[in-house]
């Protein structure tokens, strides 16, 4: 007769498999809380990872390890609305339960640190301190700041307000025994903010009234305004009724818009320190901020993407600014969307959610036009600037000067005679994409993927997608001849072309080239100031802080988003069209916005052009109908690579066959990527489609399980994309 099994803990580790590990718990002790880390060994390696549930062992448990440590006894990490929406998410996005609630935590608690203390310094006058004040020197900076702490104890930013070289001016009085320190909790009180709202406009207030009406439920508000109309004035009034309230806000910006002068802003309007997520921030720095929001002590939290798994425990209100950009998926590993995934957990915490944007996404708009989502419209731009006049530039026929029409370059001329700035616009950085052979079409091409190298400089030839590097050739490697030219414009060559039409103006360059680190956009629009100038880059460009005197903006070309495959592209270059374009003439000057094209006719430009946003999103989502596309359907794309075809072919054929003959589920015959080889990889994908949500769940959530299992998956990485933002 055998002994009843013993009892297992369930526990999900941070691995890429798809199940719970049994392990025997610690001796003696009791059951954690669901989501409270654990430290456990696995073969050679020690893992953090989560308890799930007490069970029994399916077998005798002589195998089984055992707990080495609980890490959270009290109390897990993950509050109840998080801990059910990251279950959500892992069965939504078919990812390892034990991989997303890793990726919800900063790394050091991730690696199993106790949370950082979050308590703060403050400073006053020892007993000596007090004594030997008077006797410090009057007018010099220790006197002075003995004098100042004399009024009471002050924290590092209340120093630094006092004097700007408090710390060495401290250590003086350290030294000297005359101060000493204790740390404190920050204070969450409210306080007055630095800088008043202005008097808000009539949709404006309409819309924060809204917004305020939905306050302690779960609710949607879309709020579309123009750039410029004041959608951020909108958002910090509502977080502002939100912290009256008692409540924290989350807000979510994309990365390319949480710049210092973002941060500074909403710092500067509202009553409390507010605190910012970035990839700029240290692990440490990042642990403490999520440890500040767990402990109710940061109320104001604004971050980009992963931000939205910071703890609220006391849950009021989530914006998501620029709700259509595409930095809210994230494109590897666990890939999320954080907006969907915000509702989700809004609806679970039972707060509104605020998405905001001059174009929302066809998917938010298809949600409102249900009426699903409030909707909230800005209509005006705030303090009565004009929207920009548009010109279409018709390139065919005219002669080209490294990318520039002529029209264009006297647009540009009288622009800066006006003592006003312009800003060039192209999406392709270096100096030409294409280097071709006049005599034989020759063209340079990345020799481990399917695509052309870009000239950078004269001779240098740099491969975007695998970052291979070669000197450009001296003669055609075909045919000997010497015509080897550079074919269109990328950033380096269209700053050549302003740099010899305007040689005494000004100029910068913003691209991934000249512009490292989170700052370094803004530096490079201060160093422009308000004089006449110029400004030619990427989209880096589309956002960062407002240029009062820029007035025109130009695109260079808008051809290439014209005619992509991927049915979203549409939607994107007139989101980026209209971004870029927003950022003209934003003060009391008029804008003008100039647009170089082959295709002057293309009806997704007349549409735009002529009718606004609303109107072209309006003619896209009767044809995404039409070709039961998103948001009229769901989809999932499998993507493989392997070294050798034939394994990649065997994988992807094998996953057709699992996920072939699911009812209302169609997939799609294995296919080549768009690139369908890249830094060296042979890539392939499968795409499979449904009208009907939770049969592509089932589907996918069997296929998912199975892929593991497969031998044909050992020679190929792949990876599930669900509700994909980029097909290609
Ligand atoms: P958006 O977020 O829609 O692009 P912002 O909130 O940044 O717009 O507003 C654009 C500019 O207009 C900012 O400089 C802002 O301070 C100003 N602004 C916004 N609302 C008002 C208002 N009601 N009165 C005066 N100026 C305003
Ligand atoms: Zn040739
Ligand atoms: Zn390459």
């Amino acid at each position: 007769m055998s002994a009843s099994p013993p009892p297992v803990w369930r526990i999900a580790l941070p691995l890429p498999l798809p199940r719970l590990f049994d392990y025997l718990p610690p001796i003696g002790a009791s059951c954690p809380a669901a989501g409270a880390r654990v430290r456990v060994p696995f073969g050679q390696r020690t893992l953090v990872g989560f308890f799930i549930e007490e069970g029994t062992a399916a077998v005798d448990g002589v195998a089984l390890k055992r707990v080495d440590a609980v890490l959270d006894p009290d109390a897990s990490p993950f509050d109840t609305a998080l801990w059910l929406s990251l279950h959500w998410a892992a069965s939504y996005y078919q990812r390892a339960l034990g991989d997303v609630l890793a990726s919800a935590l900063p790394i050091p608690l991730r690696q199993g640190e106790a949370p950082p203390d979050t308590r703060i310094a403050y400073w006053y006058l020892s007993e000596a301190g007090r004594t030997a004040r008077p006797t410090l020197r009057v007018g010099s900076r220790p006197r002075a700041l003995a004098d100042f702490l004399a009024g009471g104890e002050r924290d590092a930013a209340g120093l630094a307000g006092f004097d700007p070289k408090w710390r060495s001016t401290l250590r003086t009085l350290d030294t000297r025994g005359l101060i000493q320190t204790r740390l404190r909790p920050p204070g969450a009180q409210l306080s007055e903010p630095r800088r008043a709202a202005p008097a808000l406009s009539v949709e404006q207030g309409t819309a924060v009234q809204a917004i305020e009406a939905m306050a302690g439920r779960f609710d949607v508000a879309l709020l579309e305004g123009v750039t410029g109309s004041g959608k951020t004035e909108v958002y910090l009034a509502a977080i502002e009724q939100c912290l009256a309230r008692g409540r924290q806000a989350l807000v979510l910006v994309p990365e390319i818009g949480l710049t210092p002068q973002a941060i500074r802003r909403y710092g500067e309007r509202l009553p409390v320190p507010v605190h910012a997520l970035h990839s700029g921030l240290s692990d440490a720095e990042r642990a403490r901020t999520h440890t500040l929001m767990a402990r109710g002590e940061a109320r104001v939290l604004i971050g980009t993407r992963s931000a939205v798994f910071s703890p609220l425990p006391e849950p009021g209100l989530i914006v998501i600014d620029e709700e259509h950009d595409a930095s809210y998926k994230q494109q590897d590993g666990f890939r999320y969307h954080a907006r969907d995934f915000a509702l989700m957990r809004a609806k679970r915490l039972g707060i509104p959610v605020v998405l905001g944007s001059a174009t929302p996404s066809l998917e938010t708009l298809q949600h409102a036009r249900q009426g699903r989502y409030r909707w909230l419209t800005l209509r005006e731009r705030a303090g009565g600037a004009k929207p920009p006049r548009v010109h279409v530039l018709d390139l065919r026929g005219q002669r080209l000067t490294h990318g520039l029409s002529r029209p264009l370059i006297d647009a540009i001329g009288a622009c800066l005679r006006r003592g006003e700035q312009a800003m060039v616009f192209r999406n392709r950085r270096g100096y030409a994409p294409v280097l071709l052979c006049h005599d034989c079409g020759w063209h340079a091409d990345c020799p481990r993927c399917d695509r052309a190298m870009t000239l950078h400089g004269r001779n240098r030839l740099i491969c975007h997608h695998c970052g291979h590097r070669k000197p450009a050739p001296p003669a055609c490697p075909d045919c000997g001849g010497l015509a080897l030219v550079p074919q269109g414009a990328g950033t380096e060559r269209l700053e050549q072309a302003l740099a010899d039409a305007f040689p005494d103006v000004p100029l910068v360059r913003v691209d991934r080239e000249t512009t490292h680190g989170r700052d370094a956009v803004e530096k490079h629009f201060d160093a422009l100031g308000d004089a006449p100038g110029l400004l030619v880059g990427t989209q880096m460009l589309a956002k960062g802080h407002d240029l009062p005197n820029l007035t025109l903006v130009a695109i260079a070309s808008i051809d290439d988003g014209l005619f992509s495959a991927d049915f979203r592209a549409g939607e994107r270059l007139a989101q980026l069209l209209i971004q870029v374009a927003g950022r003209a003439g934003r003060a009391q000057k008029p804008g003008e916005v100039w647009l170089q094209t082959h295709h002057p006719d293309h009806p997704l430009l007349q549409t735009l052009i002529t009718r606004g946003y609303p109107s072209f999103a309006e003619a896209e989502l009767a044809q995404r109908a039409e070709a039961q596309f998103p948001p009229f359907s769901y989809l999932a794309l499998l993507r493989a690579e392997a070294t050798h075809e034939a394994a990649l072919k065997d994988f992807l054929a094998t996953a057709h066959g699992l996920a072939r003959g699911h009812d209302q589920v169609q997939a799609h015959p294995p296919m080549p990527a768009p690139m369908p080889r890249r830094a060296g990889r042979m890539r392939g994908q499968l795409l499979i489609e449904s009208s009907h949500r939770p049969a592509l769940q089932a589907m996918l959530r069997s296929l998912f399980v199975q892929l593991h299992d497969l031998p044909e998956a050992r020679k190929v990485r792949w990876s599930l994309d669900v509700d994909p933002v980029d097909l290609y």
